[in-house]
């Protein structure tokens, strides 16, 4: 299942490197304390058999009574064992039948006078430290006292630390589950939310939205799949429209196509005059159509971002007079004058001239086309940062509400006079697009009536 695998791996690698952290923890504790205990008793019990040992030594002969007394007192049994390993006497709760703990090789070591220390269950079951040390008397070693102590204590105070341990790492074990559990839960969760989004937003539901709030890696990845939907629906949204606006606009010119062709077909003329002019119209509209279909195809490149720039130092003041050479006819069937301005010690500009050239056409084409009387202006200025071209018309002019929204692509004052005019409403976007690939600005004024201005700021290479 696909729910919390997340979850189980976390799950596991947490759990297993706790319980090696805690059973190598629990081991090295119980360890201490084990050695600590055991050490103590020895270290106790063999200061006892000195003890009993220091006795036997000065008391002649030797006083079983106080020697009884002692390890009575001392809750331990002690045992005078000779050199045939018999017992000579011994005091204390201990059976003397079991003597197993007596044995031939401690005894060769005891005679030599080496202290022996040894572990010892008795038939009952019961535990309990051993320790010998040989009695020395006139410089000759004749027996050794035995001296032995229950570990019950001992064995209980380390089974309550084990129990103790066992229980704390229990209680580990279980956090660690917890810990592991909301870990998971508050990791996958979310991821399982965004993966849901996603799918939903590939099935095309794009308003789909994650509602992740952590500042963190997995909050960043819920922000950038809400960017990637909102992104996505504006590209969905664009698209549908420009489909839209393009059938719009071919429609119209087809429409005239089809209509004129048909009444020339079918010799609904009346002079050759009228037929000249259906004929006229109809080459009008195929040329509409051409220059619509170009404009578009460059859009739609420049969209894509497919078009990369050929940089190269331009003169501007040799790219405008060319382009008023070409609009120059246009002009002068209307009557507009075309002047240049140009600021002295003009620096060359680094730019794709060809794409500067399309700029510079398409503001001066607009100028003549939306200016009925007077003049048009080129000119161009510089600073340090930038080299600034406008162009300035005395034409219709544009209201000021609309002026934001003139570079929007299929975007009319008026629907009519654009058409009327030839224009395809595509040449601002292209402009728009041209100037923000070369990192420049374009700004527009106009008062109806009066005229306007586009100024396009070109930055000054360093
Ligand atoms: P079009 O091909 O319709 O001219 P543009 O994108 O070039 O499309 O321009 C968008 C609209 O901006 C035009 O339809 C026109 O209404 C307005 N416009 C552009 N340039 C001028 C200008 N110099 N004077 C007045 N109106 C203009």
């Amino acid at each position: 299942m696909m729910r919390n695998r997340i979850g189980i791996k976390l799950g596991v690698l947490i759990t297993t490197a706790f319980l090696i952290v805690l059973l190598s923890l629990g081991t090295m504790v119980y360890q201490v304390f084990s050695n600590f205990y055991h050490i103590e008793m020895k270290t106790e019990v063999s200061e006892l058999t000195a003890h009993f040992v220091a006795m036997c030594e000065e008391t002649n002969p030797t006083s079983e009574q106080m020697m009884s007394t002692l390890a009575d007192f001392s809750n331990v049994s002690m045992f005078y064992v000779q050199a045939d390993g018999q017992i000579g006497f011994h005091s204390g709760p201990h059976d003397p039948q079991d003597r197993s703990f007596i044995r031939t090789e401690d005894l060769a070591l005891l005679f030599k006078g080496e202290a022996i220390s040894l572990s010892h269950t008795d038939p009952s079951g019961e535990g309990y430290l051993v320790v010998a040390q040989p009695l020395k008397k006139d410089e000759t070693i004749h027996a050794a006292i035995y001296v032995m102590a229950s570990t019950k204590h001992l064995d209980e105070s380390l089974h309550s630390i084990r129990k103790l341990l066992l229980l704390s790492g229990a209680g580990a074990f279980l956090l660690s589950l917890g810990i592991t559990w909301i870990m998971a839960y508050m990791l996958s969760r979310p991821l399982l939310q965004m993966q849901q989004a996603t799918k939903k937003i590939a099935s095309g539901e794009l308003e789909t939205r994650v509602h992740v709030n952590s500042k963190d890696e997995v909050g960043y990845l819920a922000e950038a799949i809400n960017d990637l939907g909102v992104e996505l629906k504006r590209y969905r949204d664009n698209r549908q429209e420009f489909f839209a606006n393009i059938s719009h606009e071919l429609r119209t010119p087809i429409t005239y196509l089809k209509g004129y062709a048909k009444v020339l077909q079918d010799g609904m003329v009346d002079s050759e005059e009228e037929q000249q002019r259906y004929l006229e119209i109809i080459h009008q509209e195929a040329l509409r159509i051409e220059h619509l279909v170009n404009d578009l195809f460059d859009l739609a490149k420049m969209e894509e971002g497919q078009i990369d720039l050929y940089k190269e130092w331009v003169n501007l003041e040799e790219l405008l007079e060319e382009a008023m050479r070409r609009v120059e006819l246009s002009a002068k069937d209307k009557g507009i004058a075309l002047h240049l301005k140009v600021q002295a010690d003009l620096p060359l500009v680094y730019a794709d001239g060809m794409r500067l050239e399309q700029i510079v056409m398409n503001l001066l084409e607009n100028a003549i086309r939306y200016t009925e009387r007077g003049e048009i202006e080129l000119s161009i200025s510089h600073d340090d940062d930038e080299v600034a071209v406008r162009v300035k018309d005395s034409g219709i002019g544009i209201p000021q509400e609309e002026l934001e929204e003139i570079f929007e692509r299929f975007h009319r004052v008026e629907k009519s006079r654009s058409r009327e005019h030839g224009g395809s409403g595509l040449g601002l976007s292209i402009v728009k697009k041209l100037v923000d690939l070369h990192d420049a600005t374009i700004q527009v004024q106009s008062t109806l009536g009066i005229g306007t201005t586009f100024i396009v700021r070109l930055p000054r290479e360093q």
